[in-house]
């Protein structure tokens, strides 16, 4: 099982003639960034395409907002259970938020 996340870069091993059906599938590409995988990519068949492409299963995980890592339970939190666990939650949150803004 291998796990790629979802609106964010990501890299691959050298896929050969899979790179232009991982493309065909919407997933985005660019050469400085690797791969990424939106919601305007046809994900059913993305999943098809790359799991066979890697010859792996493939799930796609969000990430926290926060810190980055993978969500276990996607269920539509932005935050880890680490990062919305912690007495400061809220001002993590906000911290990258204003981050975020300033490197616009
Ligand atoms: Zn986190």
């Amino acid at each position: 099982m291998r796990k790629l996340p979802m609106d964010s870069w990501f890299w691959l091993p050298k896929l050969g003639s899979g790179f232009g059906e991982i493309k065909d599938v919407g997933v985005l590409y660019d050469s400085k960034l690797g791969f990424k995988i939106t919601s305007e990519a046809d994900l059913p068949k993305a999943l098809a395409v790359l799991s066979r492409v890697l010859n792996d299963q493939v799930q796609l995980v969000s990430l926290c907002f926060v810190c980055g890592e993978p969500l276990v339970d996607d269920m539509g939190y932005v935050m880890c259970e680490g990062c919305a666990g912690s007495d400061d939650a809220y001002a993590l949150y906000t911290r990258k938020f204003a981050s975020l803004i300033d490197q616009l």
